[in-house]
């Protein structure tokens, strides 16, 4: 009886690490593991994968597909969150647009070169995820809101809108840059690095009891590696470089429905 008292105590140490008072809010989006989900034909030169699935943990096996997956993945998450199951390899099919990936074929042309942030590039913003993303909610057709990269003189995703896209239901995918898996093997060349990142989804926060100060707050993060220990809590600075770029997928507003009122909520 005493162990069992223990283990109860322990597990609600783990379960909540909350501030009296703390405002909780974790929208459960499900967890999915990034890696090359479908029979779909990789036919990428040298060496083809074939129309094979690969293992759900095959990421630290150094796999092109599995290791670059993040986006595909966080992006599948969204969509099953919202009720869709949506492949990765149809996400990066359908978003990738450059080393001669051939969009909606089918087939897998790269061996899954990652959709890159290309902040650090200068070039703004990374539209691939951006194409992936409205691909995956279709038919629904949402309005992908976008945020950041502040350094590329695009507007920040503040910490109090973030939490309000959260208590309206909405999760976050946030773009890290630079914000690559520790023990990722082979880990990234410092080239690949320089111009991409990691994809996560903010699917919560707690407020630690003080609603006005937003810096203070908790995030909770269901990240698509593998061994992230996902999902997790981090706190909010990471949240904050200047080069991260966030998404969101607002329901679009109906054509007759252009009112303010209808839609004064996507500018609150
Ligand atoms: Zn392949
Ligand atoms: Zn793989």
């Amino acid at each position: 009886m005493r162990k069992w008292k223990a283990i109860v105590a322990a597990a609600l140490v783990v379960a909540l690490p909350l501030a009296a008072g703390a405002n909780v809010v974790v929208l459960n989006v499900p967890q999915i593991w990034q890696h090359k989900d479908t029979v779909m034909n990789c036919v990428a030169q040298p060496n083809p994968c074939g129309p094979v699935i690969h293992p759900w943990n095959h990421a630290l096996a150094g796999c092109a597909h599995c290791s670059y997956y993040c986006v595909p993945a966080a992006i599948a998450m969204v969509c099953a969150y919202r009720g869709t199951t949506v492949p990765q390899d149809s996400i990066y099919d359908n978003g990738k647009s450059c080393c001669g990936e051939i969009q909606g074929n089918n087939k897998l042309d790269t061996h899954g070169v990652g959709m890159f942030d290309r902040s650090a590039l200068a070039q703004g913003l990374p539209d691939e995820v951006h194409a992936g993303f409205l691909w995956a909610r279709q038919p629904w057709s949402p309005v992908i809101y976008i945020w950041g990269p502040v350094s590329q003189g695009y507007p920040g995703l503040s910490l109090a809108y973030l939490e309000r896209c959260i208590r309206d239901g909405i999760p976050v995918i946030w773009c890290d840059h630079g914000g690559w898996p520790s023990n990722m093997e082979p880990y990234p060349s410092q080239e690949i690095q320089e111009v991409s990142g990691h994809a996560k989804v903010i699917d919560g926060y707690n407020d630690n009891g003080t609603p006005q100060n937003t810096a203070d707050d908790q995030f909770h993060i269901v990240d698509p590696w593998p061994s992230s220990g996902s999902p997790y809590w981090i706190n909010a600075a990471p949240l904050q470089d200047p080069q991260d770029v966030f998404y969101a997928d607002f329901d679009p507003v109906p054509a007759e429905q252009t009112t303010w009122s209808a839609v004064k909520r996507l500018f609150r």
